[in-house]
């Protein structure tokens, strides 16, 4: 399938034909001069929604008519506003509406969701995870294995990505758990590698886990709003993800997190706050904790509506766009971006992301063949003119053409600036 274009005006067709086009107008695309920047940064911080400001500003309004009684009379209440984004939430990462529950932040998410499924034994600590984890996620898990008095020197390990470019196969994910599997307690993996853009495939691995009685969780945070991901259906424990990158929720914004139905009334053990007691009796202020079924049973705290209604805002776009439109635009647009490398560009650029649609999302890693001071003086000429990616030291450029707001056009833009970097440093 390749009748992709190196031209402009066959780009500009293209957006003229997206049936997903009307979105771009819904957001905020930062200024270059008197232009729009090209913006293929959406895996690192999302845009802002037009509607996000008067979203914003109801809620202060609210407070300012109502005082406490916003939690009830606000025009979206307080008191049960989680649920206002819940089933979108749920539809975005492929969950029953009691599985997902939007709370916290990210790293904060994985800790809780470690508390309850992270039980290490003696013979059952050590914790499996993928060798350039984002450091987040590897300093939660150590520490996690350090506060039950273990060594993560020992118990965690960390597999190599052995494919070239640093990716991952099926084959040694498999080998891995077949060989440590026995004294593996958790599973933690990315649905989509932050540096590489590798996605993987949540059910295989699930499977591989369970079949060895590890517990398995999956980090989102490049995942969510970007790939097909079916947690429920992927039959994994738990999940968590950000809410700022592809869900475009703002720096911060309140993350996400996936507990699976088969969990949602075991009594785990957990760090309990007041919101994620049973909703009819939670006002009777008794001693005795009674959690919520579901994934709302791990929420601690009052939620910040301030937080929510850019998350709100955003998941309405979601719903209105839809998951699977979304991912077939995306494959077309981050398949143009990959033949625009290939074809034009193979003399500067090396793709470290997997070639098949099914082993990626919207984000293509590359590498600049000529090392990493090309790589850096490449990057900051493409920032000058106003095409935004972003650098991950020591030598990787990100690009992200996020299907809700960039076009075929900003793919082209990018390709033709960097040809002008070719011949201005030749
Ligand atoms: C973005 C990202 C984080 C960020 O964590 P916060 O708690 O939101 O600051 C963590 N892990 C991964 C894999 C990420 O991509």
């Amino acid at each position: 399938m390749n009748d992709y274009v190196f031209d402009s005006n066959w780009a500009r067709a293209q957006d003229g034909a997206d049936p997903l086009r009307k979105f771009r107008g819904e957001f905020l695309i930062p200024p270059h001069g008197d232009v729009e920047q090209t913006y293929l940064c959406g895996n690192s911080l999302g845009l802002q929604p037009r509607a996000t400001r008067q979203a914003l500003l109801d809620e202060l309004d609210d407070w300012a008519r109502l005082g406490v009684e916003g939690h009830v009379h606000g025009r979206h209440p307080w008191l049960p506003y989680h649920r206002e984004v819940r089933d979108a939430l749920a539809e975005i990462v492929g969950a029953e509406p009691s599985e997902v529950v939007a709370m916290n932040s990210l790293t904060v998410n994985l800790h809780l969701m470690m508390v309850s499924f992270y039980r290490p034994t003696r013979e059952r600590h050590a914790i499996l995870i993928e060798r350039n984890a984002f450091p987040s996620d590897r300093h939660a898990v150590a520490s996690q294995i350090a506060f039950h008095g273990y060594d993560p020197d020992e118990a965690l390990i960390e597999l190599d990505g052995e494919e070239s470019g640093g990716t991952v196969s099926m084959a040694a994910i498999e080998r891995a758990l077949h060989q440590h599997g026995s004294r593996i307690a958790l599973v933690l993996w990315p649905g989509v590698q932050y540096l590489t853009g590798q996605a993987f495939d949540l059910a295989a691995i699930t499977k591989l886990a369970h079949a060895q009685r590890c517990t398995i969780g999956f980090d989102l945070a490049h995942a969510a709003g970007n790939i097909i991901t079916n947690l429920h259906d992927s039959g994994c424990d738990f999940a968590a993800w950000c809410s700022y990158k592809y869900l475009n929720s703002g720096p911060g914004a309140v993350a996400g997190c996936f507990v699976h139905e088969r969990h949602a009334r075991e009594n785990l053990p957990r760090f309990a706050g007041w919101w994620g007691h049973r909703e009819d009796t939670r006002f009777q202020m008794r001693p005795g904790f009674d959690p919520t079924p579901g994934a709302d049973g791990w929420q601690l705290s009052n939620p910040p509506i301030f937080a929510l209604a850019p998350l709100r805002v955003s998941l309405e776009i979601f719903q209105r766009a839809g998951m699977q439109r979304l991912h077939q635009k995306s494959k077309k647009l981050t398949g143009y971006l990959d033949w625009l490398i290939r074809t034009q560009l193979n003399d500067v650029l090396e793709i470290l992301t997997p070639a098949e649609p099914e082993r990626r999302g919207a984000q293509l890693s590359v590498r600049v063949r000529h090392g990493r001071e090309a790589g850096r003086s490449l990057f900051e000429y493409l920032v000058a003119h106003g095409v935004l990616g972003d650098w991950r030291e020591p030598d990787v450029m990100r690009l992200s053409p996020a299907p809700l707001y960039n076009r075929f056009q900003d793919c082209f833009a990018l390709a033709e600036a960097v040809q002008a970097w070719r011949n201005a440093s030749a």
